[in-house]
């Protein structure tokens, strides 16, 4: 599971970040559904887009922003301000997910 927490942390609370999707980006590669930790997401097969029916179960881990290789995802606050992939990437919100990866020996 890499560095992916499975309970929301109480540094998350005040800000009330939410996953956003941009479905113009997104190709319904799945990415995200395989690292979300909390089962959040299903793939909308006749669309080709990612929907999350289990939001409710976020904790805001980063890891399926992280992931999606297209940056269709990002953090939006209350007020609508973006937090973009590049900058989940950059400060580690999230390493690794649930998504295995393969290590040289
Ligand atoms: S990983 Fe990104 S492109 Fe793939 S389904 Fe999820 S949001 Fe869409
Ligand atoms: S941030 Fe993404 S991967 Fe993490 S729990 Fe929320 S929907 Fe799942």
């Amino acid at each position: 599971m890499g560095s992916t927490p499975i309970y929301k942390s109480g540094l998350h609370q005040d800000r009330f970040l939410k996953v956003a999707l941009d479905e113009e980006k997104c190709k319904g590669a799945g990415f995200c559904q395989q690292v979300c930790p909390k089962n959040c997401y299903e793939l909308d097969r006749i669309r080709h887009i990612a929907i999350m029916p289990r939001s409710d179960r976020c904790v805001q881990c980063g890891a399926c922003i992280v992931q999606c290789p297209y940056d269709a995802l990002y953090f939006e606050d209350p007020e609508g301000k973006m937090v973009l992939p590049e900058t989940v990437r950059r400060f580690k919100l999230n390493l690794l997910g649930k998504r295995p990866v393969k290590m040289k020996v």
